[in-house]
C-alpha cells in the first residue's frame, strides 16, 4: 500500500522518532505548528478516524496512553491539544490515522471560524 505514515513506521522514509511501543509510533511533525508538533500512528493501518470500529479500536486507547506520557516528558504542564483531521472538510492530507500533540505555546481558540 501507498501510504506516508506505514512508510515512516517501516523506515523506509526517514522520520524523527519521539516514541515507540509495540502499538504506536510517534515523530515530529515535519512542519510544526507550535514548539512541540508530534504526529501519533497505530503501526497498524487505519485509513482514518472513520475507519475505527469495535475491533479496532483498542489502539486510540493505546495511543492516548502514549500522548500522555510524552506530553509529561516533553513539559506540557500548562496544557496541550490533540487533534485528530477526519476527511475533506476537516483538511486531512495523510490517510493514516494520526493524532497531532500540539503545545508549548498559547493554542488560541480550537477551530478558526473560516
Ligand atoms: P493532516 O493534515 O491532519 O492529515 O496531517 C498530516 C500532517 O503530516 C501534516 O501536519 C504534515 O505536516 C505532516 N507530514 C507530512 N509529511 C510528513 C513527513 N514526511 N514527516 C513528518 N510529518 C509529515
Ligand atoms: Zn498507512
Amino acid at each position: 500500500m501507498d501510504c506516508l505514515f506505514c512508510k515512516i513506521v517501516e523506515g523506509e522514509i526517514p522520520s524523527k522518532k519521539v516514541y515507540e511501543d509495540e502499538y504506536c509510533y510517534a515523530f515530529e511533525d515535519i512542519a510544526p505548528i507550535a514548539p512541540v508538533h508530534i504526529l501519533f500512528v497505530p503501526k497498524k493501518h487505519i485509513g482514518g478516524a472513520c475507519d475505527i470500529t469495535a475491533e479496532n479500536s483498542a489502539v486510540v486507547g493505546k495511543i492516548y496512553e502514549a500522548i500522555a506520557k510524552v506530553a509529561k516528558e516533553k513539559g506540557l504542564g500548562n496544557g496541550w491539544r490533540v487533534v485528530s483531521n477526519n476527511g475533506p472538510d476537516a483538511g486531512q492530507t495523510v490517510f493514516h490515522l494520526h493524532f497531532h500533540l500540539i503545545g508549548g505555546r498559547p493554542l488560541g481558540v480550537m477551530v478558526s471560524e473560516e
